[in-house]
């Protein structure tokens, strides 16, 4: 039996993943007529956003989008927000799974160090998953990866694409996006610029807050990469030395490694 992840263009219990290869292949070849699916891991086609970033951030139509999603999307908290924690918002594919590989269990497919990662992450930040597939299939992934129920951390909520919006820029086009702004307009109380940074192998996904976005390298090929990929490894490293920061405004994130090396030196 192999499982595909591949089919999560399609919104269908998780059964429709256990495919054996001729219903793999039927899905393979479905999927090839319906389009990618809708995190679509352009990973070579992502622009470096710094051009773009001035004229969008600020401009009017987007943060009324973002307060529309504010009012509008329905949050269900998992866990609820701590007093004095900082916020880890973490997208799915390609970050912490290889959704494009198949294998017998989703676990095989798993970045290494995970739990980890998110057991150390938990003592100083809340985590929010975002991925921008739909809901049922977030959960499944994390059930499936052991997440949602593992007892060293714990997730406070989730946000599917449905939180995301779709912003213009002068060059690109049409491009959705994850604004941190729905967060912030929604626990305001907790969560703001100051203390929240949020992980994505898109960088164009922060496109709304460039400053609190990290653009982690993509974990593709679980298979071949399982062993060598330490990137979870090293950022665990960096979120605890940030953590003791009061705020994030000084950071630049693209320079997270010259960062952590040069404190780790000290
Ligand atoms: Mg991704």
């Amino acid at each position: 039996m192999i499982l595909c992840w591949i089919s999560n263009s399609f919104s269908g219990p998780l059964q429709e993943c256990y495919q054996n290869d001729r219903n793999y292949l039927d899905l393979k070849l479905k999927e090839d007529v319906l389009g990618p699916p809708p995190d679509n891991d352009d990973v070579v086609n992502d622009f470096d956003i710094e051009d773009e970033v001035v004229e969008v951030e600020n401009r009017e139509e987007n943060l009324l989008k973002i307060s529309r999603r504010v009012k509008e999307y329905k949050v269900e908290i998992l866990n609820p927000p701590r007093e004095g924690k900082k916020l880890l918002v973490l997208d799915v594919d390609y970050t912490l799974f290889d959704h494009r590989s198949c294998a017998e269990t989703g676990v095989e497919l798993m970045r290494p160090y995970l739990h980890e990662f998110l057991t150390s992450a938990y003592e100083d930040y809340d985590i929010v998953i975002w991925s921008a597939t739909n809901m049922k299939w977030i959960e499944a992934k994390m059930k499936e990866l052991g997440v949602s129920t593992n007892a060293n951390y714990k997730i406070t909520f989730m946000l599917d694409s449905a939180a995301m919006i779709t912003v213009h820029t002068p060059r690109r086009g049409l491009i959705d996006v994850k604004p941190l702004g729905v967060i912030w307009g929604k626990f305001s109380e907790f969560y703001s610029k100051k203390n929240t940074i949020m992980f994505d192998d898109i960088g164009r996904n922060f496109l709304m807050n460039p400053q609190n976005g990290l653009k982690i390298r993509p974990f593709m090929k679980a298979h071949l990469n399982r062993d060598k990929d330490k990137e979870l490894l090293k950022l665990t490293q960096y979120l605890k030395e940030i953590a003791k920061l009061d705020d994030f405004l000084d950071l630049n994130h693209k320079y997270w490694e010259r960062y952590l090396s040069k404190k780790q030196g000290q």
